[in-house]
């Protein structure tokens, strides 16, 4: 029987491509009318790598790094005037001596790229009901139409559509961590020597990380809960519009600006998912969607590689029984999810200090590198 994804990102595609060549038949259904290739650079480590080259991609995503491994080993910290005033270093801890970093564009198109033709893409779409019947799901669809599965995998994001179907609402599941980012492209002139700086008032910040061909804008932001629309990029524009309404210095007015037309800003909340259980009957949870550890953590992209990597091992070698497959999934997966979500609050703090007070500590601290 037939395999359904929900999600078309990196725990949905790692899903299709592992799943179709242990000879599932997957369909993947993305809500969005096309792969979503805007976000900030991500890092593949670890064992995320050994996952790659199994895919057989590996080399494809190193000829793809960023090349931020050539940069100076710290985010610099500016004042209003563009002067330097501190530098983070923004090395995580290696994983491994192979570490990446590549654009999320990059990743997206490889993943797509290492599926076969057998592997059935729909787009603009949505699943709308789903009932597990024991021996099947059946799932409708917000277009109208239906289908019988053998296994239903959610792999839709933190606001995941399918875990809010099967499991109940997002409030019980997802923690904000009191902090928003955004992303988006900024034409190269914002851009200044292959570096990454950033600006920061009390509880907001602006990043311009600048790289060979491509330059990349950031907000970070402090922030209770917001309730907007996930899918309404004119209504996130104007929210982190008027939040930095009154910061004006460095060249926040100039990436302010270019947000006004960008048409690749992504904004979301900096959250964690925990859950108890990642599957219920044959439904089972992957990646952001069941184990989110935060933008924070650098660790959301390698975890759903790998998670996905094992449930089609699990899923394969488990002669049918699910509940089997999926507990042996958790089991290899939760100490390493618990370890990405442990430490976030500290970078937090170091990113968004919340007073003036706190940043010149943190100045202090980490000293200017010239
Ligand atoms: C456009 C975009 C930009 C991002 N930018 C960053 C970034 O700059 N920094 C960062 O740390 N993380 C970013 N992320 C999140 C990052 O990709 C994940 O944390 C990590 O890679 C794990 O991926 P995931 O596949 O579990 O979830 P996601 O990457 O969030 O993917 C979820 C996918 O499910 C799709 N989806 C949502 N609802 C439905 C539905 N109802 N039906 C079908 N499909 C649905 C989404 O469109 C998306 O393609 C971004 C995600 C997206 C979608």
């Amino acid at each position: 029987m037939a395999i359904l994804i929900s999600g078309a990102s990196v725990a949905g595609l790692t899903a299709a491509q592992r799943f179709s060549a242990r000879g599932a038949e997957v369909t993947v259904v993305e809500r969005a009318p096309e792969l979503r290739r805007s976000g900030a650079p991500i890092d593949v480590r670890g064992t995320a790598l050994d996952v790659a080259a199994g895919m057989g991609i590996r080399d494809t995503l190193a000829a793809h790094e960023t090349g931020a491994a050539q940069r100076s080993a710290f985010t610099h910290i500016v004042d209003e005037n563009g002067e330097k005033v501190g530098a983070l270093p923004t090395e995580l801890p290696q994983d491994s001596p192979d570490d990446l970093e590549i654009f999320r564009s990059d990743l997206i198109d490889i993943l797509h790229g290492s599926i076969g033709p057998d592997v059935t893409f729909v787009y603009g779409d949505s699943i709308q009901e789903v009932t597990d019947t024991g021996d099947a799901v059946e799932v409708g669809f917000t277009s109208g139409r239906a289908g019988r599965y053998e296994l239903l995998v959610g792999a839709d994001g933190i606001h995941s559509n399918t875990r809010r179907l099967v499991f109940g609402p997002e409030e019980r599941y997802r923690r904000h961590l009191g902090v928003y980012y955004g992303i988006l492209s900024l034409p190269a002139e914002l851009g200044a020597d292959g570096e990454a700086y950033f600006y920061g008032v009390p509880g907001r910040s602006v990043l311009i990380s600048d790289y060979a061909d491509r330059t990349m804008g950031g907000f970070t932001f402090l922030s209770p809960e917001i309730a907007y629309d996930y899918h309404d990029v004119d209504q996130q524009r104007q929210l982190v519009l008027d939040t930095y309404s009154s910061v004006r210095g460095w060249k926040t007015a100039e990436v302010l600006d270019v947000l006004k037309r960008s048409e690749d800003f992504y904004l979301d909340s900096a959250s964690q998912v925990h859950m108890d259980r990642w599957s219920r009957g044959r439904v089972v949870l992957l990646g952001d969607a069941a184990f989110a550890p935060s933008f924070f953590s650098g660790q959301g992209t390698p975890l759903a590689m790998i998670g996905a990597d094992i449930l089609a091992d699990e899923w394969a070698t488990c002669d049918g029984d699910l509940g089997q497959a999926f507990g042996r999934y958790e089991q290899a997966m939760r100490p390493q999810v618990h370890r990405a979500q442990e430490g976030v609050p500290e970078a937090r703090d170091r990113i968004i200090p919340a007073t003036w007070e706190a940043i010149e500590a943190r100045n202090h601290r980490w000293p200017p590198v010239r």
